[in-house]
């Protein structure tokens, strides 16, 4: 594999674009338009289904428009001279190469846990989402070396 394959893979995987498509949905089911179901694990490693209050958050990813650019077009980033070529300039700027949002799924706006009722639940998904850095960035240690 050759350095600049290896380079367009850790830019790719680190894009804040297709890390919102690995992480996926925070909640495996919605009951009702202000509740969604997890899967809580206890200290013991036990999973019980949790029913955790939701308000909505405009989408960070795709900041409240539904769409972005596919990653695979910029996420290492494009050079003046990828514009010398004046037809992908204007597909560029016209949205030709977007894609419905890897995060909303073009909704535009994201369930989140309650602020003010769920605070131990953000608690324990903050550490999920720590653990989940970890693992992420194991995954691009290992794609340096062209694993
Ligand atoms: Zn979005």
């Amino acid at each position: 594999m050759s350095y600049q394959h290896i380079l367009d893979d850790l830019n790719y995987y680190a894009d804040p674009r297709v890390r919102a498509k690995e992480r996926g949905d925070w909640f495996h089911t919605i009951l009702d338009p202000f509740t969604v179901v997890i899967d809580f694990y206890d200290e013991n490693g036990d999973c019980e289904d949790r029913k955790v209050r939701v308000t909505r958050a405009v989408c960070p990813t795709c900041d409240g428009i539904g769409h972005h650019v596919n990653p695979s077009i910029d996420s290492g980033g494009l050079s003046a001279g990828d514009f010398d070529d004046h037809d992908f300039e204007e597909s560029y700027h016209h949205g030709h190469f977007d894609v419905s949002c890897y995060e909303c799924h073009g909704n535009k706006i994201i369930l989140v846990p309650h602020p003010e009722h769920e605070k131990e639940v953000i608690t324990y998904l903050d550490q999920q989402a720590r653990d989940e850095y970890d693992s992420f960035l194991e995954r691009q240690s290992e794609r340096r070396f062209g694993c």
